[in-house]
């Protein structure tokens, strides 16, 4: 049976064994982005610096080890922010291995409290994907995140990054909804997670907003309980459910490409997915729901390099 490719854009896979890595390719994930995070508190910037070299070389070679494509993004998440005179060598790390094109994207980064401490080290960190131009991959915390997203947006305008070098991760149908009528055109983020988003609910999403323009999924899987696989149990869950293959394909694996400007050469060939011959006529293939239009206040659409936009 031929097993979908798919992307996962936000994991922390070495915090997992090499079982579940096996498990997360078996389940047809071909490329997954490790983001850094420590479940400690750095008591100064060795911690971080250290955790970079892990993920660049041991993590690196890992994920390779199980035909899976890394795509590494290092900065310093808000719940491990070292002391303050500790956040510029951390930074002139990941510059360093940004120059050395190690690093695909700068993340995880965000609010988690909104301290003005996280606030002065998201903005640093916004800076810096603004200037070495680099897809900023940005968290939302469970607790307070619609507050946290306002200040966070503030943030972004504030280091001038285009909303198209962003996402937006953890988000809810809801705050998707809100940030469609912003006008804005970040990548949006969705976590298949217990506590975060259900596949039931992306489903309902999809049909209302008739696209997935933006949107990724992700399994955040990390030493909280989630699962490798959740990606493509999501895709597996949504077909179940009636959404049409090819935008099941556009949400698991095209849009995650596009935001991080992969090549299909990039994938392994093997890997690389089935054309399709036209896109699909609607969103909901059992349905016969014919593909509505973008929500009110939504950008205009513009061609994709990857094909129609869905
Ligand atoms: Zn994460």
């Amino acid at each position: 049976m031929t097993v979908q490719p798919r992307i996962d854009p936000h994991t922390h896979t070495f915090l997992r064994g090499d079982e579940d890595l096996s498990a997360m390719r078996s389940s047809g994930v071909c490329a997954a982005v490790v983001c850094a995070f420590l479940p400690v508190t750095p008591s100064a910037s060795s911690s971080l610096l250290d955790l970079f070299t892990w993920l660049d070389t041991v993590e690196r070679e890992r994920l390779v080890k199980h035909d899976i494509e890394p795509i590494i993004a290092l900065g310093i998440h808000p719940r491990c922010i070292p002391p303050v005179e500790d956040v510029e060598p951390v930074l002139d790390r990941v510059r360093e291995l940004i120059d050395r094109k190690r690093v695909g994207a700068i993340g995880e980064i965000g609010l988690e409290t909104g301290s003005n401490a996280e606030k002065g080290v998201l903005l640093r960190q916004l800076e810096l994907a603004r200037e070495l131009q680099l897809l900023a991959i940005v968290h939302t915390p469970r607790a307070n995140k619609s507050d946290r997203l306002s200040e966070t947006l503030e943030l972004i305008d504030r280091a001038g990054i285009a909303s198209s070098k962003i996402i937006l991760d953890h988000l809810t149908p809801e705050l998707v909804a809100a940030l469609d009528s912003d006008g804005r055109d970040f990548w949006m983020g969705l976590t298949v997670q217990s506590g975060k988003t259900r596949p039931e609910e992306i489903a309902a999403l999809i049909q209302s907003r008739g696209s997935v323009h933006r949107l990724l999924v992700s399994s955040d899987v990390s030493h909280q309980p989630s699962d490798p696989c959740a990606v493509a149990w999501t895709a597996q869950r949504l077909e179940a459910l009636g959404v049409d293959p090819t935008v099941i394909d556009r949400l698991t694996s095209f849009n995650a490409m596009e935001a991080l400007q992969m090549t299909r050469r990039s994938i392994p060939r093997t890997r690389e997915p089935p054309r399709r011959a036209a896109p699909p006529r609607s969103i909901h293939r059992r349905r016969g729901r014919r593909a509505s239009r973008p929500a009110a206040g939504a950008r205009p659409r513009r061609p994709s390099p990857l094909g129609p936009r869905l």
